[in-house]
């Protein structure tokens, strides 16, 4: 019989650290903290199978469970000396979402369950503190009515509040009336009054009573827990963090312990150490006589935990250090504990019950780059972590974080300020202002960079702030949920930026008498916590030192190079900055788009419209000069270095002229008229131009077309031999399928090298002659391609597309669907299929191996910066992955983990 219950706490724990796939990520850490012996309140975790099988079942309990549950239950009792339900010494309990992997808010938490008619005499009696019985009380029935009674049942609310939302509004009203502040200030008369208004107001909402009894509370906040993993908010949450369904989320069910008991009590979130900076300090807020989410609901200002966490919003409130020094001291020593224990930086909750601290959760904490890098720098110095390690602790996407942009110190020193807040997200970001998740989505869609200007945000903002390039919001604090969001995704973000009024209803954000309105431009620094007006200038981060001696380090452990796409001497320079080694892909049709290319494009035109092979000769040969220039500054720039240039392959529809003008000089070019070439353009037209006559059968049709590129690789490089340098050349074959085109293209190319050797009296130049792979059918005859090619040059953008079957520049329109539906994971664009597209290189290599065994391999798509493909690359057995500029850090530290992960 499969077991659905594991028990953690001081007497008994059953799991581990290890066990996060069965017990979730919340239980398999409250078991690891309880095996330290510290204080964690017992309870017991109902494991992720149970929730898998719940839904099997379509939503029905399996069988056992309900006695189970009970006899768990019964084993708390026996611990706390209290009972669930009893009129005397009610025990409480909380309801605890917790996947394998953290999803921040996006599932449900139902605490102080058991509270009912019989237990709050009992509770309150026993306590001495009806308050606190009311105020716990008053939390469950919201919580459980917006978990329980409405999501969980999906009962769409008919006003579009929702019951929570009416509650708070009563809540809030009742603060107003009363000129209450704070909800401790609400008296216990009136806290009564309202939990009897609120259950009156369920009953007229929901048409449903709110229950009384204990044993019902409990089965139902399970129940809705599992149910919350297939929530709208879990669900979207999953497709953008790529977390399979299938998971399932555990309920961990524990004894309640109260923060809100009063002034001795108190409840705080903490890390380890600086999540913004890395910086080794012990870092968190709390607030006294406040329950669970209080602190990250930013209903108060939160107090600092020390001196260290004192900032501008809050140093004015006494520290947790300062206020109860034998605590802190106590809470300091389990962070050390947990520290040397995990030997990384934890996200800890505790609350402290009259006095007595509770551990009530630790994971590894969410960092931004900088602070990962810091922080594994600083661990590995410490002795806390081995050299290995250290290089895998920095996740090789978040480098796009460090690499980003941050504002302009000149510009920033002019700048006008609009407001200052907590820097939560790191980095510089300006965009267009907007005040709703919806609004942020919309406008970033048309391509606008937003920033989503919010009170706080909550999990429903999730897809706005995902949108956004920045996030600025009026209150909360360092541990709010948008610094906790903004941080885990590396996104630019301010906090608690309290001068600020916003008033989302009319789309408009006041700063003392200053109005901006939805659309106006802000500039934030999330590094310090400025708002500026307009648009500032921003600037690379990349001269880091420690960030250069953590990839010198990292590069130390690849074995697979990591080149650069680059179609510019300027992109090489940069690419080259960025540590690349090489270049895998030199695109010669770019000299016919940007800077400078009137008179190449013009000459381009003229050749694509040629009708005789003359008329296309002197078209050529008016082209070749550029074309050589072109390839040798990049050469010149690459030296030493190995570059990868592909012949010609051009959409030759996108470079038909199209107004009449260019038309027209076109025609006196050739000595033909208008008509003529309309003619000869529409000739050039096809169905399927991405499948049409491009990339080598354009040089089987037109030979002349690869003479000319390949004289001009060679006297390129030629010249550069002659001023002393040292070019490598590689002549690159597109959109192959056959061997045969392969062998046509190099006698080509031998007669041109022969040619070139002459002309210019050498011996050799050093080159390798290869081939794309693009299409299925190369890959699958790759030991008959070997033939010919020295090395081949895996396409993925193209071999995606025609092993797909999808159109790349048509996927925007089904995309999404595929990831919705979950039919695929992640777009194959992005991350590359392992499954087919990964066995055709797969195939190849291993054929290609077989005719040829020191083949060089490589990948030039877009997955050659992606950091699960280059994993996919290394073993494979590539000999390198090349992509663009920015990502080459990203790649080599994405290669050196892969190295370390091979040899265990
Ligand atoms: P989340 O995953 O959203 O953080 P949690 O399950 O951690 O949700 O619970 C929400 C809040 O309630 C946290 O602040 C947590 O510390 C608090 N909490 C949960 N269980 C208990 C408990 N047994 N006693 C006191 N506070 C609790
Ligand atoms: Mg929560
Ligand atoms: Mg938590």
């Amino acid at each position: 019989m499969t077991r659905y219950i594991y028990e953690f706490g001081p007497r008994s724990t059953d799991g581990d650290a290890s066990m996060k796939n069965l017990l979730g990520g919340k239980g398999a850490n409250l078991a690891e903290m309880a095996r330290l012996g510290l204080p964690v309140p017992p309870g017991f975790t109902i494991s992720t199978e149970c929730c898998n099988d719940y839904f099997e079942r379509g939503g029905c309990f399996p069988d056992p469970l309900e006695s189970e549950v009970m006899t768990a239950l019964a084993r708390i009792e026996a611990q706390m000396g209290m009972r669930f339900g009893d009129p005397e010494a009610p025990l409480l309990v909380s309801c605890r979402s917790g996947a394998r992997s953290s999803m921040p808010g996006m599932m449900e938490t139902i605490l102080n369950v058991g509270l009912c008619s019989k237990t709050i005499p009992g509770l309150a009696a026993r306590t001495g503190n009806e308050w606190f019985v009311y105020d716990a009380y008053r939390r469950l029935i919201m919580m459980y009515s917006d978990v329980v009674m409405e999501k969980a049942e999906q009962v769409v609310p008919e006003d579009g509040m929702g019951i929570r939302l009416n509650l708070e509004m009563m809540m809030n009203n009742l603060k107003n009336d009363k000129g209450y502040e704070h909800d401790t200030d609400i008296s216990v008369q009136d806290m009564r009054a309202l939990c009897d208004r609120f259950k009156k107001k369920i009953s007229e909402y929901l048409n449903k009573e709110f229950p009384d009894d204990p044993r019902e509370q409990l089965m139902g906040a399970i129940g809705a827990v599992f149910k919350s993993w297939n929530g709208k908010r879990a669900v979207s949450y999953r497709r953008i963090e790529h977390i399979p369904d299938a998971w399932g989320t555990a309920v961990n069910v524990q004894a309640m312990v109260f923060g809100n008991m009063g002034n001795t009590s108190a409840t705080g979130v903490a890390f380890t150490r600086d999540p913004a900076t890395g910086k080794n300090h012990f870092f968190g807020e709390w607030l006294v006589n406040a329950q669970g989410e209080d602190v990250v609901a930013g209903i108060r200002t939160p107090n600092p935990l020390n001196k260290e966490t004192k900032n501008m919003q809050n140093r004015h409130l006494p520290s947790l250090e300062e206020a109860m020094p034998e605590l802190y001291a106590q809470l300091y020593d389990i962070r050390n504990k947990l520290e040397s224990h995990y030997r990384d930086m934890q996200d800890i909750e505790f609350t402290i019950q009259e006095g007595t601290l509770y551990m009530l959760q630790c994971r590894v904490g969410k960092r931004t780059a900088t602070a990962a890098l810091n922080m594994a720098m600083d661990m590995f110095e410490e002795g806390l972590i081995d050299e290995t390690t250290m290089i895998c602790r920095l996740n090789p996407k978040s480098l796009d974080e460090m690499l980003h942009p941050i504002v302009d110190p000149v510009e920033e020193k002019i700048a006008v300020q609009v407001a200052e807040g907590l820097p939560a997200g790191p980095g510089g970001a300006w965009g267009k202002i907007v005040f709703t998740a919806e609004d942020a989505v919309q406008m970033a869609k048309t391509g606008e960079n937003v920033i989503l200007v919010r009170e706080e945000t909550n999990p429903e903002d999730i897809e706005g702030m995902r949108a956004a390039a920045a996030i600025l919001t009026a209150r909360g604090g360092m541990t709010s949920h948008a610094a906790l969001v903004a941080r885990g995704w590396g996104k630019c973000c301010i906090v608690g930026a309290g001068a600020m009024k916003i008033h989302a209803r009319n789309r408009q954000l006041q700063v003392g008498t200053r109005t901006f309105k939805q659309g106006d431009i802000l500039t934030l620094n999330g590094t310090r916590g400025i708002v500026y007006e307009g648009r500032l200038k921003m600037k690379d981060a990349l001269e880091n030192p420690k960030f250069q001696k953590f990839m010198e380090i990292a590069d130390r452990h690849r074995t697979m190079g990591v080149r650069t796409n680059a179609d510019t001497p300027e992109d090489a320079a940069t690419a080259l900055k960025f540590g690349a080694q090489g270049i895998g892909l030199f695109r010669t049709e770019h000299m016919f788009y940007g800077a400078d290319s009137d008179r190449p494009l013009f000459l381009l035109r003229k050749m694509i419209l040629s009708k005789s092979t003359e008329e296309r000769q002197t078209a050529l040969d008016e082209l070749f000069p550029f074309v050589k220039q072109e390839i040798k500054n990049t050469l010149a720039v690459m030296d030493n270095l190995p570059v990868t240039l592909r012949l010609l392959d051009p959409p030759l529809h996108e470079f038909v002229p199209q107004t009449e003008a260019t038309q027209g000089e076109i025609a006196k070019a050739l000595g033909i008229d208008l008509e003529e070439v309309i003619k000869r353009s529409q000739m050039l037209k096809e169905s399927n131009p991405m499948i049409g006559h491009r990339g080598v059968r354009l040089g089987i049709t037109f030979p002349e077309v690869t003479r000319m590129q390949v004289m001009a690789i060679f006297s390129a490089a030629a010249e550069l031999i002659g001023d002393g340098k040292h070019p490598r050349p590689e002549i690159m074959v597109p959109v192959t399928c056959n061997e045969k085109e392969l062998s046509f293209t190099k006698k080509i190319v031998d007669v041109c090298y022969r040619d070139v050797l002459e002309t210019h009296n050498l011996e050799r130049i050093p080159y390798l002659f290869g081939t794309m792979i693009e299409i299925p059918r190369a890959a699958l005859i790759a030991d008959k391609m070997a033939e010919d090619a020295q090395f081949f040059s895996f396409g993925t953008n193209d071999l995606t597309q025609m092993t797909f079957g999808f159109s790349r520049d048509d996927i925007g329109s089904f995309m999404n669907d595929y990831i919705d539906h979950a039919i695929l994971d992640s777009d194959p664009f992005e991350t590359l299929d392992q499954e087919a597209v990964g066995s055709l290189i797969e195939i190849a290599v291993e054929r290609g191996r077989q005719t040829r065994p020191d083949i060089k391999l490589g990948i030039c798509g877009e997955h050659g910066g992606d950091p699960d493909s280059v994993a996919f690359c290394h073993r494979a057995g590539l000999t390198y992955v090349s992509c663009s500029p920015y990502r080459v850090p990203i790649a080599r530290l994405a290669a050196a983990q892969a190295a370390i992960q091979e040899n265990g």
